[in-house]
């Protein structure tokens, strides 16, 4: 367990030394805003920032590829209770160039489990429950899948009218943004 000995380590000295100050904020998103994003780890200090937001501005819940497949899954979910419960009015889908989702291959996956000790006989079961290879399948141009998203929150049957809906793509890099979707 040394990577847990290591994080224990830097978290006794960011609390003994007050680091946490600049982070405090309320519960309620001061910015009434929810950004769902991708997970690639060149966002994660990376986004606020480009934004020009910090730590307690907004909700983030990430996906890989900022995506939502299933309207009634836990990330809508969690949209619909950002909404209802901590007044949040607009939501940002933002995806980024060069995303790993857009180039996953979900054979070459399943392939990568069964290597790793998981058996065809399990492969098989859960091809009862999902199309295995087409659920874990790249996503293609993040434009189009930012926008699928979009769609998807903005028509969902429990959406308040009064909630914007913006699709972004960033840049990893620079932190750059484009509109892919306007409210
Ligand atoms: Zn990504």
């Amino acid at each position: 367990m040394v990577r847990l000995e290591r994080l224990l380590l830097a978290n006794q000295a960011f609390v003994d030394s007050q680091a946490y100050e600049e982070f405090i904020a309320t519960k309620v998103p001061a910015e009434k805003t929810l950004i769902l994003s991708c997970m690639d780890a060149r966002l994660s200090a990376l986004l606020l920032p480009a934004l020009g937001l910090k730590n307690g501005d907004v909700h983030v819940i990430k996906s890989a590829g900022a995506i939502i497949t299933d309207p009634y899954g836990s990330l809508m979910r969690s949209i619909l209770v950002s909404i209802y419960e901590f007044e949040v009015e607009h939501i940002f889908v933002i995806g980024h160039d060069d995303c790993g989702m857009a180039h996953l291959d979900g054979w070459s996956m399943v392939d990568k489990m069964r290597s790793r000790g998981i058996s065809d006989e399990i492969i098989d079961a859960v091809h009862h429950h999902v199309d295995l290879e087409n659920w874990l399948q790249k996503i293609g141009h993040s434009d189009t899948s930012i926008k699928k998203t979009v769609q998807l929150i903005k028509k969902h049957p429990l959406l308040p009218t009064n909630v914007e809906v913006v699709g972004l793509c960033l840049e990893p890099k620079t932190g750059g943004i484009r509109i892919i979707e306007a409210s």
